[in-house]
């Protein structure tokens, strides 16, 4: 195990992760494509006790191809959004607590602030519910995120993050948290966002772009 194992960078994300507070009671998960498959967390062991050792390798159908650890139960929601995706390279999922209350509300977040184009669109929707760890449920993150959202709720659960690195993955996570967290506050407060256009959010995903902010 080096610096550069692949699976100790997904290690020191989930730890990153969860001390955020973004993975109460060992739930959320992280992969990371590779040559053959993908690297996924396991499934049920404390964050803090994870070690590189415990990550597991699957192919695209979810066969093991390394490590001994059961993987995660969201192993195929990975699976499919890698499959659908080969612009990006990992997966963060995680039940990150202002986004999944606007997740079991199934209330999208809207262009209410313009670092909303982070997650490359206008609005970051909500996935229609399934069951955790199914098919459906991978289905239905694939349907929401499309060709190119880098985001979405997951009706009743939580949210996920795609990224062309595990650090874009998880900072976008910690983003869409932020703008979760505001957007609840605003409504508690009885006041109405104003909504960004879609030719301001263009300009903004052109800004982002100036700058390299969507790598
Ligand atoms: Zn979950």
């Amino acid at each position: 195990v080096t610096e550069a194992d692949p699976r100790e960078a997904l290690v020191a994300a989930a730890r990153r992760l969860d001390a955020a507070g973004f993975m109460p009671t060992k739930s959320g998960n992280l992969s990371l494509r590779t040559a053959r498959g993908f690297w996924i967390t396991p499934s049920g062991l404390p964050y803090a006790d994870l070690s590189a050792e415990d990550c597991v390798e699957l192919d695209a159908d979810g066969a093991r191809l390394a490590g001994q650890a059961l993987p995660s139960s969201e192993w195929r929601l990975h699976a499919a959004i890698l499959a659908a995706r080969p612009d990006v390279t990992a997966v963060v999922h995680t039940h990150s607590p202002f986004a999944s209350a606007l997740a079991c509300a199934r209330c999208p977040i809207p262009p209410f602030h313009y670092m909303i184009a982070l997650a490359g669109g206008d609005t970051i929707p909500c996935a229609d519910y399934a069951t955790f760890g199914t098919e459906a449920l991978a289905r239905s993150a694939v349907a929401a995120l499309g060709a190119t959202l880098r985001a979405a709720l997951l009706a009743n659960h939580g949210v996920v993050t795609l990224g062309v690195s595990l650090r874009s993955a998880e900072a976008l996570a910690g983003e869409v948290e932020n703008l979760a967290r505001q957007f609840l506050a605003l409504r508690a407060a009885g006041l109405t966002p104003v909504q960004l256009t879609s030719a301001e959010m263009a300009d903004v995903t052109r800004q982002f772009a100036s700058y390299g902010r969507l790598r």
